[in-house]
């Protein structure tokens, strides 16, 4: 499991859910989210999102937008960071600034 692999990935989540892919390109995909947790977590936030999306009758996720797939890489990349390093803890940085006032 790559990066850029999980990047390649991303980029056609949201064709593979509307089915538009290649059978093809479906079971390479498949074959990646098996080994794969955050591109997993990925699909099915997606997936959450493009059946909210429908349930509300848009022809299209307009919240899915550039924003929202930024959001979703980042929150990604550092899961695969922390999978992958393990050594980079995640600051407490909620805390560490409001415990301070004395
Ligand atoms: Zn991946």
């Amino acid at each position: 499991m790559t990066d850029r692999h999980c990047k390649e990935i991303f980029a056609v989540l949201s064709e593979y859910l509307d089915a538009q892919l290649p059978a093809k390109n479906c079971r390479e995909l498949e074959r990646h989210l098996n080994g794969c947790r955050p591109c997993i977590a990925f699909l099915e936030s997606l997936k959450t999102t493009v059946e909210a999306c429908r349930k509300y009758r848009a022809p299209r996720p307009p919240a899915l937008s550039k924003q929202v797939k930024a959001a979703l890489l980042a929150a990604i990349q550092r899961s695969h960071r922390s999978e992958q390093g393990g050594r980079e803890r995640p600051r407490e940085n909620c805390f560490t600034g409001s415990t301070r006032s004395s």
